[in-house]
């Protein structure tokens, strides 16, 4: 793709790497930039959250190569089918040695141990197509030429549309794009907390056999879902055999998420378990940030204020506020807590009393139903910890649905989870390859306009 127009991709998460490599495809040199590091030197940066308690803001598990999507479970399955060609991420992914069991099993999963090498060889496809990587290259900047965008600023200028695939936690994306009266809006998220079960006893209960999954069957998944007062309560992102992890990007904060190696053969099985969250939600929230901040952004002003708020719980470490699960029901504090994979540690908290009402009583109500559909689910040996806020994106960059471009902004893509048309690694990478496409036919509709002109 060497001397042929360029597209900048901002974001190195499955959105911009998927957008990038259809850019190829269609005779188009991508300029990827990415604000963290490659995917193995991040890996020391995740390491030290644990050992130091603290999280490096470029480099964590949300920013990165590969993005929030690379030290993940790695699950694939999606229900946007309707939006573009699954089957198209899948065969990408094996083209870059994912196993090709994906392309058979119900529910395919690539593991948090296996997925740094595809990203690697997807990565090393881009450059020895012609196109460009840059780590640690942080896009603060788009270049607008009135209603026009002719680029973006980093480390120095880059020329050429601009694909924004920045994911769901670049909140400082989020600001700037506020600050520059580029239209976007608020959206509704899901808050609570990570919930992790003896991995036998998800087994057991799923299996309907004392004996757990034997030797043959793989750590059992479940699903749940009710609602209460009005609002959604469900499980999310479940990680048979997998880890709690710490997936804060910035200081003073703490949120939890899950991912699973590809045996998924820890002792335990955690999912996020969380409530739906509307913006006019918040209208009653007395909370100063949430308040002091335009529309657009309360939703994150909300996320950030708990995130906050639950590292203060945890003694202003990465160790995690936690409680027993029948504890949390029954509004008592824990006198201890189980053993648990999340390696910065726990700290016992009561988290009935300061999770805000709207989510903790919904939790408290979800879990007697989800207690009563599974028998032994709601047990004082799973463990509840806090906080699960980064479900999806909290703002919307709004897109027109014919070209995907930015509402008023030509050149503008809005891609991916971060501008909240995706949420999962294989919708992430669908929108990606729709947004390359769109940018591709704006591209030859403007040369013909030349040409006509
Ligand atoms: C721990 C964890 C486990 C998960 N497990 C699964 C799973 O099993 N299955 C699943 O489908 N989904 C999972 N998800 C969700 C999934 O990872 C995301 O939906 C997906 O990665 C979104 O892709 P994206 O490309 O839109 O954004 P992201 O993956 O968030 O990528 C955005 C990228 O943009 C970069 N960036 C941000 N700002 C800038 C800037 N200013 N300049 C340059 N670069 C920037 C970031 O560093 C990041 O690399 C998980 C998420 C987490 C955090």
């Amino acid at each position: 793709m060497e001397g042929r127009p360029q597209v900048i991709v901002v974001g190195a998460g499955p959105g911009g790497l998927f957008a990038a490599l259809r850019l190829i495809e269609l005779g188009l040199r991508p300029i990827v930039l990415e604000r963290g590091k490659d995917v193995h030197e991040r890996k020391k940066d995740l390491a030290n959250i644990t050992k130091t308690q603290k999280v490096d803001a470029e480099s964590n598990y949300c920013f990165g190569e590969g993005g929030a999507g690379a030290y993940s479970d790695g699950k694939l399955y999606t229900r946007s089918k309707k939006r573009g060609n699954t089957d198209k991420i899948l065969n990408v992914f094996c083209q870059h040695g994912a196993s090709t069991a994906i392309l058979a099993d119900a529910h395919p999963h690539i593991g948090t141990d296996r997925l740094p090498k595809v990203i690697e060889a997807m990565r090393n496809t881009i450059i020895n197509s012609g196109g460009e990587v840059h780590f640690k290259t942080k896009m603060t900047q788009l270049i607008l030429d009135g209603d026009k965008v002719v680029g973006c600023v980093a480390d120095k200028e880059y020329r050429g549309p601009v694909i924004l695939a920045t994911g769901h936690s670049a909140r400082d994306v989020y600001r700037y794009l506020a600050e520059a009266k580029v239209e976007i809006e608020a959206k509704g998220i899901a808050v609570g907390v990570r919930l992790e079960h003896p991995s036998h006893l998800i087994d057991q209960i799923q299996y309907h056999s004392k004996q757990g999954r034997g030797k043959y069957l793989p750590a059992a998944e479940y699903s749940m879902v009710t609602q209460v007062d009005g609002r959604g309560v469900y499980s999310f992102c479940m990680c048979p055999g997998g880890f709690v992890i710490p997936a804060a990007t910035d200081k003073e904060q703490i949120v939890v998420n899950g991912m699973s190696p590809a045996s998924r053969g820890t002792a335990w099985s955690n999912s996020g378990m969380v409530v739906e969250v509307r913006p006019e939600d918040l209208d009653n929230v007395k909370n100063e940030n949430c308040n002091n901040v335009s529309p657009e952004l309360k939703v994150m002003a909300f996320q950030e204020d708990l995130e906050r708020l639950c590292w203060q719980q945890g003694n202003m470490k990465q160790t995690a506020p936690a409680q027993r699960m029948v504890d949390f029901v029954s509004g008592k504090l824990s006198y201890d807590l189980p053993k648990s994979s999340y390696a910065p540690g726990l700290v016992s908290s009561p988290l009935h009393f300061w999770l805000p009402k709207m989510i903790s009583k919904r939790l408290q109500e979800g879990f007697k139903v989800f207690g009563r559909q599974a028998h032994g689910f709601l047990t004082n040996e799973a463990v509840l910890i806090a906080v699960e806020t980064r479900t999806s994106s909290p703002v919307r960059i709004v897109r027109d649905r014919e070209t995907l471009q930015h509402v008023r902004i030509q050149g503008l893509f809005p891609c991916g989870e971060g501008a909240g048309y995706a949420g999962g690694i294989v919708s992430a990478g669908v929108d990606g390859e729709r947004c390359a496409e769109a940018c591709a036919r704006m591209m030859s509709s403007r040369c013909h306009l030349d040409r006509t002109e």
